[in-house]
């Protein structure tokens, strides 16, 4: 099959891109970014765009460090959040690797899969376990989405059709918190049956703080307040990453298809849950 046809339209800077946007978007305009998810969707006409405002020449800046949050601009693409600093750099290489193929990796962007907002993606379970923000743009103005009020539904975020995401801000954890990521996928580069992506702090072997993030198992990716509360005073040990699991298996309304029943998937929440919170603290 091929794509509806579309009128192309290359934005020059910012401000380009939101008079355009503003022009556009009523009229079905839709911003392409790496087109890893948009142009496969395309070319099976799920999506039928009447213009396409491509935004690969327009410059967002370089991901750096300010104060406590990793800016990753909308031009970042996945397989540059390996070069985040420290151990954050290296736990998001880890995930990077589990997305799709090099590629894809090469070419879509971190903005453009939060903003797509699949359920099955690794980078919206990140910002959602991490928290932050996200700074969209409108020839209206900037705001700013907090991660838990970012992604609402399957596919569905906070950004009006009229707003680019310019920027993800990420809430960097201090260096005495550890991280930890799991993901169940039938092959290397398929989207996630199941995932979880962790962090957790200890003094003196009793848990400080821990943030449990679940993805690919409901609608969309949240953190599982049941388990980080078994997690939080408890002293770190087997037993206590048992009882987290089976709290995140407990807490998750989880989604059916084809290939992974709701039982199945429990199931591989609980085991993604239990090996993420072992590699965190290893
Ligand atoms: P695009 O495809 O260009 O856009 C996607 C949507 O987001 C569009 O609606 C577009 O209008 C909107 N958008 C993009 N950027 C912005 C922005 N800055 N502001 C506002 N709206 C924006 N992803 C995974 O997470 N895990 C996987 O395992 C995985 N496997 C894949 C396997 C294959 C074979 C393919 C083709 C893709 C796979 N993907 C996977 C999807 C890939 O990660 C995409 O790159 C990502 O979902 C979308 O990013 P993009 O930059 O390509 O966005």
């Amino acid at each position: 099959m091929k794509p509806a046809s579309f009128a192309y339209h290359r934005a020059t800077d910012i401000e380009h891109t939101l008079d355009l946007l503003a022009q556009l978007a009523p009229e079905g305009g839709r911003i392409l970014a790496g087109g890893q998810s948009l142009v496969p969707l395309m070319a099976l006409r799920l999506a039928q765009p009447a213009h396409l405002i491509d935004i690969n020449r327009v410059s967002f800046g370089t991901m750096r460090v300010e104060e406590e949050f990793l800016c990753v601009p909308a031009s970042a693409r996945h397989a540059d959040l390996g070069a985040a600093p420290g151990a954050l750099g290296q736990v998001l290489a880890r995930v990077a690797r589990h997305i799709a193929h090099l590629p894809i990796r090469s070419r879509g962007t971190f903005c453009g899969s939060l903003a797509h907002a699949d359920p099955s993606a690794e980078w919206p379970l990140v910002f959602a376990t991490l928290g932050g923000e996200a700074v969209a743009r409108s020839a209206g103005g900037e705001r700013r989405v907090g991660a838990d009020g970012f992604v609402l539904d399957i596919m569905t975020t906070a950004l009006a059709e009229s707003e680019v995401l310019t920027e993800v801000r990420l809430a960097m954890p201090t260096p005495a918190v550890r991280m930890g990521f799991y993901e169940v996928s039938r092959r290397a580069g398929d989207y996630a049956m199941a995932m979880a992506f962790v962090t957790v702090a200890l003094d003196r072997g009793a848990v400080i703080e821990a943030r449990v993030g679940v993805g690919a198992a409901e609608r969309r990716p949240r953190r599982i307040a049941a388990a980080e509360a078994v997690l939080l005073g408890a002293t770190w040990c087997d037993g206590v990453i048992e009882r987290a699991a089976d709290a995140a298996a407990s807490a998750i309304d989880p989604m059916e298809d084809l290939q992974v029943s709701a039982a199945f998937r429990r199931d591989l929440v609980r085991s993604s849950v239990r090996r993420a919170l072992r590699s965190a603290v290893a």
